[in-house]
C-alpha cells in the first residue's frame, strides 16, 4: 500500500499522520487476531476447537463462521445485547489451564 505518492501540503501530512495512526490502531486490532487465531489453531490440535471456553457448550457452525477464531459461545460472549463485552479479546480467560 502505497500511501506516500498523495503526501504534497500540510493537509495531506496530517491526514497522513492521521492514517498512521488509524494503521498502528489497526494492526494491534490483527495482532489480536493473529494470536487468537493461533489459539484457535492450538484448540483444534487438542481437539477443544468449536467448544466454548466458559461454559464448555459447543459453538455453533454459523458463529464459528463468522469467527473463526472464537473461544466464546454466543451468550458467553454477550452477543453485544446483555452488556458490551467487545474487551474480551484481550483478556486471557484461558489461564488456568497452562501445562
Ligand atoms: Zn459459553
Amino acid at each position: 500500500m502505497a500511501i506516500e505518492d498523495e503526501v504534497n501540503d500540510e493537509a495531506s501530512q496530517a491526514s497522513r499522520s492521521h492514517n498512521r495512526e488509524f494503521v498502528m490502531t489497526t494492526m494491534e486490532r490483527e495482532i489480536r487476531n493473529i494470536s487468537e487465531i493461533e489459539q484457535a489453531l492450538e484448540r483444534i490440535s487438542k481437539k477443544e476447537y468449536g467448544v466454548c471456553v466458559t461454559c464448555e457448550k459447543t459453538i455453533p457452525d454459523n458463529r464459528l463462521q463468522a469467527i473463526p477464531w472464537t473461544r466464546l459461545c454466543v451468550d458467553c460472549a454477550g452477543g453485544g445485547i446483555k452488556r458490551n463485552q467487545d474487551r474480551t479479546l484481550g483478556q486471557p480467560v484461558f489461564g488456568s489451564s497452562l501445562g
